[in-house]
């Protein structure tokens, strides 16, 4: 790894155990995970100097893992204390975790059994974003998001992201901020990096999470909703919904709770009550965060 990304500058990376120089991050060309995509990741972000909800990020690495079999050496609450050790390390207010496992290069082929597991843990500075962000533009993108017999679709697998990828520069391409897509029978599924919600008639409505990835904002968004008693279904969404909302907005590590202001073909007004009203909820506890949950201490290793 260098020492730069896109984002700036990576902090501390720790690697199979222990903290390392970003430039002595390496693996091997022949990596297993490389060109089978056996690899599963995570995203965390840093607000005010802590991991937002690093026990529930470290025990979906460990469900992703155990969804396509990859046994990882590491059970929830070492990974948490191996974040910590590499937040530390870098010492930035505000950064971006990226937690990767993947195959190593015993064998080349397709079958991975005997494999070593490699987890790295890379943090990358990232400053907050910026208090008022112009409302994101969404084209419907022609890639649809697989069905579960398709693909591990609850897991966040290196795998899954090519699609993603695929439909975020074309939408790039063609001028919006980020692409929207369906499911496989065709409702509405998610974003490229973020899960979406509508609001209709002060109801808030979410799409079932059975053919994407079930984000840890979405889910603590809906938890903020019902503390703020905003009715919520969680439900299938067609386009008709989506062309019909009074507000529409994302949820996702990277971006928070982001607003939209145009999505497939629909412009939203300006005036976004319940989107501000949980965006503010939102910041407020990611940068009030302190306890940790009881899923800290759940472990990788679980029965089948
Ligand atoms: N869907 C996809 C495809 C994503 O990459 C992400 C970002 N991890 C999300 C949804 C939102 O998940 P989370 O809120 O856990 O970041």
């Amino acid at each position: 790894m260098s020492g730069l990304t896109t984002l700036g500058a990576v902090g501390a990376v720790w690697l199979d155990g222990a903290l390392v120089e970003p430039g002595e991050a390496t693996l091997s060309v022949l990596s297993f995970g490389l060109h089978n995509a056996f690899c599963v990741f995570e995203g965390i972000r840093v607000h005010s100097g802590r991991p937002f909800a690093v026990a529930m990020h470290a025990q979906r690495l460990c469900d992703s893992a155990h969804e396509i079999g990859m046994s990882l050496p590491w059970t929830a609450p070492q990974i948490v204390a191996a974040v910590d050790t590499a937040v530390a390390a870098a010492g930035f207010t505000q950064a971006y975790v990226r937690p990767v496992a993947w195959l190593g290069d015993e064998r080349i082929g397709i079958d991975g059994s005997g494999t070593t597991v490699h987890l790295a843990i890379g943090v990358v500075r990232w400053p907050e974003s910026p208090a008022s962000r112009p409302p994101l533009r969404l084209g419907l993108s022609r890639w649809t998001r697989p069905a579960p017999t398709m693909a591990p679709v609850g897991a966040k697998t290196s795998a899954s992201y090519l699609v993603g990828s695929l439909a975020l520069s074309q939408a790039r391409a063609d001028g919006y901020d980020d692409a929207l897509l369906l499911d496989h029978r065709g409702y509405l599924a998610e974003a490229t990096g973020a899960n979406i919600f509508l609001v209709r008639g002060g109801e808030l409505v979410t799409p079932i999470a059975d053919t994407f990835l079930d984000g840890i904002t979405r889910r603590t968004v809906l938890r903020l909703a019902a503390d703020a008693g905003l009715p919520v279904r969680v439900e299938r969404v067609t386009l008709d919904d989506l062309a019909a909302a009074d507000e529409v907005f994302l949820t996702g590590t990277a971006s928070g709770v982001a607003a939209v202001g145009h999505a497939a073909g629909t412009d939203y007004p300006a005036d976004r009550p319940v989107t501000e009203l949980l965006r503010g909820r939102y910041l407020d506890l990611v940068h009030a965060h302190r306890t940790r949950t009881g899923s800290e201490e759940a472990s990788c290793t679980r029965s089948a």
